[in-house]
């Protein structure tokens, strides 16, 4: 089995701008952060990457790490490989070929779209249902927030995922082997994944079963996005509109909510949103879910247009997907996939090894420790007043208990609790007062 190094994670709190709200301590699906001395922590083990708290901040203080775009012009060969979403996210005037010649003027030497994949990887899907039919539900690993999702909260739900790659690694995969076959080496080749969403930066510098992406880098879609638009806007007369072969209509859909079940041939559900798969999650572990065989999730709204670097409307986002797609099954679409020449070579290559659990909370390592330790947790939740303000840093009472006992918090941050020493003559104003600093102001008495 492949054991990643670490977790990376793509977003981060620019501590300078944070205010110490909790918008995002209490929207974080995995209770991954806490407010210490005035700013947010995210803490790596339980992080999934989601992007929730990047768009509940009020203050913009979750950044997401970016590469520069010059970093393309180390490489002969610069392949812009987008997803359809990117195509979606334009206005109606302006044309894919457009588009296009716009990402060649750029610096791109060669723009590819990611679904041409989808084929081998719906085949790959299908046949890997068939040959697993002892494990039920299979979980799509389209979405890398949803896998460390599963990794981190679901551990028992690793081997339920499907050991097929996502359309964007296969077509990468196909890209370097196509510009190889053209007499470049391998390093000569710079393949760039256009990303709508955190987690799939996360997944590449990462990668979840397998040791290396095929990817070179990933570029920030509202960043390029911007660039192309500004691009087209001003300097529409030089760009030269290049031909371009479309993905085929389902292609195009996949990474819409719903994109993968409306292929599928078995009884296939679809949930959107990290909130609702996680709750679905909870009944699944606990054997409340029966007579499914597939399962697509999306931790962003919508799918992919819902991704937080997609920008834009999401709902204009899918009906311009869906035109699109539209078009495309209406007669346009009998060219054979750039894929097809490579099927053998690429099915090949379409399998990732297992996933493996990596639990965020692991209270000890030892089981007797580990035992007192939830006894311990649930004495302190008893005396917390159980409702969930945040006003001690953490998501919910439960989460500061687990924090105690773990610690990495003290029952002074409740200020309930400390108004209760107060009144009793345990603490002091004084005291109290810089209880009360620790956790909001980071000024703590010498
Ligand atoms: S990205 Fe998601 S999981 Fe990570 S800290 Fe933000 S909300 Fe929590
Ligand atoms: S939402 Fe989180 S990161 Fe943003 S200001 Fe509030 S506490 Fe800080």
């Amino acid at each position: 089995m492949l054991k990643p190094p670490y977790f990376h994670h793509a977003l981060y709190v620019d501590a300078s701008q944070c205010n110490g709200c909790v918008h995002c301590v209490r929207i974080c699906p995995t209770e991954a952060i806490r407010v210490k001395s005035g700013v947010a922590v995210i803490e790596s083990d339980k992080c999934v990457d989601c992007g929730n708290c990047f768009r509940v901040c009020p203050v913009k203080a979750i950044k997401v790490e970016q590469d520069d775009l010059s970093v393309i012009f180390n490489y002969p060969v610069r392949i812009a490989l987008i997803p359809s979403v990117f195509i979606g996210r334009f206005p109606n005037e302006i044309g894919t070929e457009t588009i296009y010649g716009a990402l060649l003027k750029l610096g791109f030497s060669y723009v590819f779209e990611v679904e041409h994949g989808v084929g081998i990887v719906a085949a790959g899907i299908r046949s890997y249902i068939s040959n697993n039919r002892q494990i039920r539900p299979l979980i799509s690993s389209y979405c890398p927030a949803v896998i460390r999702l599963i990794q981190v909260r679901y551990p028992s739900l690793t081997n339920n995922i499907v050991r097929i790659k996502t359309p964007h690694d296969i077509s990468a995969v196909y890209c370097r082997k196509f510009f190889e076959d053209q007499g470049y080496q391998p390093e000569q080749t710079g393949v760039f994944y256009v990303t709508p969403c955190a987690a799939k930066i996360a997944a590449f510098k990462s990668p979840v079963g397998e040791r290396k992406s095929a990817l070179t880098g990933v570029i920030n879609m509202d960043f390029l996005y911007n660039k192309v638009l500004s691009i087209i806007y001003q300097e529409r007369d030089s760009i030269i509109a290049q031909e371009f072969q479309s993905p085929p209509s389902e292609g195009i859909k996949w990474s819409l909510a719903r994109g993968e079940v409306s292929c599928s041939t078995v009884r296939a559900l679809a949930i959107d949103g990290i909130h609702q798969i996680s709750d679905f999650l909870d009944k699944l572990e606990s054997g409340q879910i029966k007579g499914i065989d597939f399962l697509e999730m999306r931790a962003c709204q919508e799918g992919c247009p819902g991704g937080i670097l997609t920008g834009g409307n999401t709902f204009l986002t899918v009906e311009n997907m869906e035109r699109r797609a539209a078009v495309q099954s209406n007669g346009c679409n009998c060219q054979v996939s750039p894929l097809h020449y490579y099927q053998d070579y690429l099915s090949g290559q379409n399998s990732l090894s297992a996933v493996e659990p990596r639990s965020g909370l692991k209270l000890d390592q030892e089981v007797d420790a580990a035992f007192l330790k939830l006894e311990a947790l649930s004495k302190i939740e008893l005396l917390l007043p159980g409702i969930d303000c945040s006003a001690c840093g953490a998501p919910t009472c439960h989460s500061l208990a687990e924090d105690i006992v773990l610690d990495k918090g003290n029952i002074s941050q409740c200020p309930f609790m400390d108004l209760l020493s107060l009144n009793r003559g345990q603490i002091s104003p004084a005291d109290a007062l810089d209880h009360a600093e620790s956790v909001w102001t980071g000024r703590i008495k010498d």
